[in-house]
């Protein structure tokens, strides 16, 4: 597909596979997935894989990334893991604000904001999650929130960083139910966020900044959404977990 951004796909192991699994499903993802140039593709999987998946990967076309990171650098902050202990498994990517983050940990934006400063110290690249509840579109609340996560999430961010981070459009009520957007439906909310950044850091970069969608990306659905205007990849949840569904999804998507 014929964009000025590349595409990138990430995969996001969330709590699953051990290391062995983890490593059965990279070694496929490595063999099925070894020519393919046109896309970035990332897999994050738990902080307990990365290790062994980091070695893995060594000389293949998957970056890693990690699910999560500590605002802070080293010190009391049990059961945390620093963007410098990511670094040390040659970590590229690290999700942010994922829903599930900001629904069961309580994740603010504002603290998204100080965690993505922390990995652009670090030179990793933070994707940060936005996305609205059911109850928020069916109340016609979908730009508000949208807007105020993304300016909540990019808090303290330097024109340079907002470039360098990849947005990822996540309406909640599509996250592991298999209810998809509509192409309209994220192409509506994609274009709006790319205009909000240009709000935030102007036209130019805004234009360069990647946005993903996720929510129930399938082999099926995927090519779709991947040839909407300001679409620029997916983060895959459920079917990441399986080599065939994510090799299906990267393979349609080119
Ligand atoms: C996700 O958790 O980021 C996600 C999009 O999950 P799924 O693909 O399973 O909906």
């Amino acid at each position: 597909m014929n964009k000025d951004r590349k595409l990138i796909i990430a995969g996001n192991w969330k709590m699953n596979k051990t290391v062995g699994e983890a490593l059965d499903l990279v070694n496929g993802l490595k063999r099925e997935l070894a020519n393919v140039k046109e896309i970035d593709l990332v897999v994050a999987p738990p902080f307990t894989a990365l290790s062994e998946v980091s070695k893995a990967i060594l000389d293949s076309n998957i970056r890693l990334g990690a699910q999560n990171m500590s605002e802070h650098n080293f010190g009391a902050y049990t059961g945390e893991i620093c963007a410098a202990m990511l670094k040390e498994f040659s970590v590229r990517y690290v999700i942010l604000g994922h829903s599930e983050r900001r629904q069961f940990q309580q994740e603010s934006s504002a603290l998204i904001a100080k965690k993505a400063l922390a990995a652009h110290a670090a030179s990793l690249k933070p994707i940060v999650c936005i996305g609205e509840l059911l109850e928020e579109r069916k109340a016609n609340q979908t730009e508000r929130v949208l807007e105020t996560q993304l300016r909540g999430s990019l808090a303290g961010l330097s024109t340079e960083q907002v470039e360098e981070t990849i947005i990822a459009y996540e309406p909640v009520w599509a996250i592991g139910t298999g209810l998809t957007a509509t192409a309209e439906q994220a192409q509506s909310a994609h274009a709006f966020i790319r205009q909000t950044l240009v709000g935030i850091v102007g036209e130019a970069t805004a234009k360069r900044v990647r946005i993903q969608y996720g929510g129930s990306v399938k082999p099926n659905n995927v090519r779709e959404l991947m040839s909407l205007p300001d679409v620029d990849g997916a983060l895959v949840g459920g079917a990441s977990l399986e080599v065939r569904s994510f090799s299906e999804i990267v393979k349609q998507s080119i």
